[in-house]
């Protein structure tokens, strides 16, 4: 077996034992290579199961973790998904391949710029990227089917939970950055919002306004 076919193998075996077993969930990320996601001098740890540094001081998430929110939030092919923190747009492409359409916000420019481009160099003709604060969600572009947020805040934020379609589902980190955070997932009824919470989890926090970083 080669290097590279070797590794992918450890890799989905590393995701399937940490409780990834959702076969449409494991065959997208057989499909995305996570190391086009990963700065050039990580390259080599790209399919080790653990989150490494990005741009902008922020982290591109444990392929694990991202497996398992993806799993949570049980994303169906007719699908409008929204992301909060495209950082590397590891999480978005996973997303493009199981939804119609996915649209990610970022607060760094930087990143939207950098995600935009793998994404137009990968042929992810289904995703749009924005740079805005995303904790807003995107009012033009709601109601969602789906909402996904890859950092920490301390409480839902109300517009998300405003944008999710009646039956949508979303699922998000919450609790301070320096302390344990719980993943928790949201399902919209008729009535409310029913709330189950999945696991400990750790995250960089959701931060308000625009980065700095031009
Ligand atoms: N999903 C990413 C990892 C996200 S790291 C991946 O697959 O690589 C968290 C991201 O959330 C960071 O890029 C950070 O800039 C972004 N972020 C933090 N607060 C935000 C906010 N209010 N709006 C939009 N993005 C935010």
């Amino acid at each position: 077996m080669t290097d590279t076919a070797e590794r992918k193998m450890q890799f989905l075996f590393a995701l399937r034992s940490k409780g990834v077993t959702d076969k449409r969930v494991l065959s997208a990320m057989e499909r995305i290579d996570r190391g086009a996601f990963v700065r050039h001098y990580f390259l080599d740890r790209a399919y080790e199961d653990t989150p490494l540094p990005i741009a902008c001081g922020q982290t591109i998430s444990q392929p694990s973790v991202v497996g398992l929110m993806t799993q949570a939030l049980k994303v169906q092919p007719r699908d409008t998904v929204l992301e909060v923190g495209t950082g590397s747009g590891y999480q978005a492409a996973i997303l493009s391949q199981l939804a119609r359409r996915v649209y990610t916000v970022d607060r760094h420019a930087r990143l939207v710029r950098e995600a935009q481009a793998l994404f137009s160099e990968l042929d992810m003709a289904n995703i749009t990227v924005f740079a805005a604060d995303g904790s807003h969600g995107l009012p033009d572009q709601a109601p969602f089917d789906r909402i996904l947020v890859t950092a920490a805040a301390e409480d839902p934020p109300g517009p998300l939970l405003a944008q999710l379609k009646i039956g949508g589902i979303m699922v998000l980190p919450v609790g301070q950055s320096d302390a344990v955070q719980h993943l928790i997932r949201v399902m919209r009824t008729e009535n409310g919002f029913d709330y189950d919470e999945l696991r400990p989890v750790r995250f960089v926090p959701l931060v308000e306004g625009l980065g700095r970083d031009g």
